[in-house]
């Protein structure tokens, strides 16, 4: 038997609790995982609330990533005893995810803990840190560098106190890149000054929908979380040559932008998938994550919680309300 958290759906609404369960109820896959941390990302936010159809059947076991050890191998890339971890492939979607003391999956999805880290460092990075590590990668391959920024461009963070836009804020500024993060929590200042933001940005300067379609010339790169108005805003105000990777969309999914920043500044507009990102990729974004993420700035981004404490906190992570990291130890 091992605990999870079921989502059941009655009537078109869905709920969620801890329940046990026999291993024959795993899903389908090549290699068993015994869980020891997931995260709780905003995805799952969505999911726990049965928002945007992520989820097509139910029962499910939602949770987008997990790190642990396999306990049983059919795959000939993994053995028991090998330390794993798992981001992406609609696990946690279409798939039995990682809110579960035991996860059964593909192991072409899985890839082998990064040599130095512990299972709960590495949901501490998570989907979350991972695709700002891809984000980061993104901009690199598209010519930013440390002097690019140096010359007084900042690069620019936006839900930056948030999992994606915490852990693209150290990596940047551990990198040497000035960074401007930008937030909608005052509180967070200091939070984000310790990861390395040079500058802070209210979230409602970048809020409204711009009143031009180019504005001042402001950010060397930039990396959106948000979406909406605030990356059509961003969008004016990019110089010229530059990129956003556009992450997510919690601040609304519509783009209302005019063709004028592509044209008149060859700006770049690069969208950021780890879902479906390729494995070679995912590798070497987990190595780049192993070198330039400082660790020492891991800790104070990370809050813990237990299974049973997931149900309740889709609110809190869909009102924008959660700070850094949300490790899940699935055994506490
Ligand atoms: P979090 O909830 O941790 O952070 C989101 C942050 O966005 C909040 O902390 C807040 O930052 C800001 N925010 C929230 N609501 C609003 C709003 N209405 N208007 C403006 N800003 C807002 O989420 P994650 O960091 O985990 O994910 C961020 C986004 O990236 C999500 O949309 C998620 O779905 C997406 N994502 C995409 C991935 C991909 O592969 N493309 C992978 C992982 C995540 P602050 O308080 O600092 O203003």
């Amino acid at each position: 038997m091992f605990k999870a958290v079921v989502l059941e759906e009655t009537d078109g609404k869905v709920s969620a609790g801890v329940q046990e369960l026999e291993e024959s109820r795993l899903p389908e896959g090549d290699v068993t995982v015994a869980v020891d941390y997931s995260t709780i990302n905003y995805k799952d936010g969505m999911i726990l609330k049965g928002i945007g159809r992520l989820v097509r059947s139910y029962p499910h076991v939602p949770g987008i990533d997990f790190a642990g050890t396999v306990e049983a191998s059919e795959h000939a890339g993994f053995k028991p005893g090998d330390k794993v971890v798992l981001t992406g492939w609609r696990v946690g979607e279409m798939h039995w995810g990682g809110f579960s003391q035991k996860a059964r999956v593909k192991g072409d999805w899985l890839v082998p803990l990064p040599p130095g880290f512990e299972a709960r460092q590495a949901m501490a990075v998570g989907t979350a840190g991972f695709t700002a590590m891809l984000a980061v990668m993104a901009l690199e391959d598209h010519g930013l560098t440390p002097d690019t920024s140096a010359g007084g461009g900042e690069v620019l963070v936006t839900g930056a106190a948030g999992g994606v836009g915490s852990v693209a804020t150290a990596i940047l500024a551990k990198l040497g890149y000035q960074v401007a993060a930008s937030t909608g929590r005052v509180e967070t200042h200091d939070y984000l000054k310790g990861l390395g933001a040079t500058t802070l940005v209210a979230r409602d300067e970048l809020a409204e929908a711009p009143s031009r379609p180019l504005d001042k010339e402001r950010w060397a790169g930039c990396i959106d979380s948000v979406g909406g108005t605030t990356l059509a805003h961003v969008l004016t105000q990019m110089a010229y040559g530059s990129s956003v990777a556009a992450v997510g969309l919690a601040g609304g999914n519509d783009l209302n932008s005019t063709v004028l920043p592509f044209l008149l500044r060859g700006v770049n507009l690069l969208g950021i998938d780890s879902v479906m990102c390729p494995q070679d990729r995912r590798r070497a974004a987990w190595d780049r994550v192993a070198s330039d993420l400082p660790m020492e700035k891991l800790d104070a981004m990370v809050q813990e919680v237990a299974l049973g404490d997931l149900p309740g906190m889709a609110d809190t992570i869909l009102k924008g309300q959660v700070r850094g990291r949300t490790v899940v130890n699935v055994n506490a």
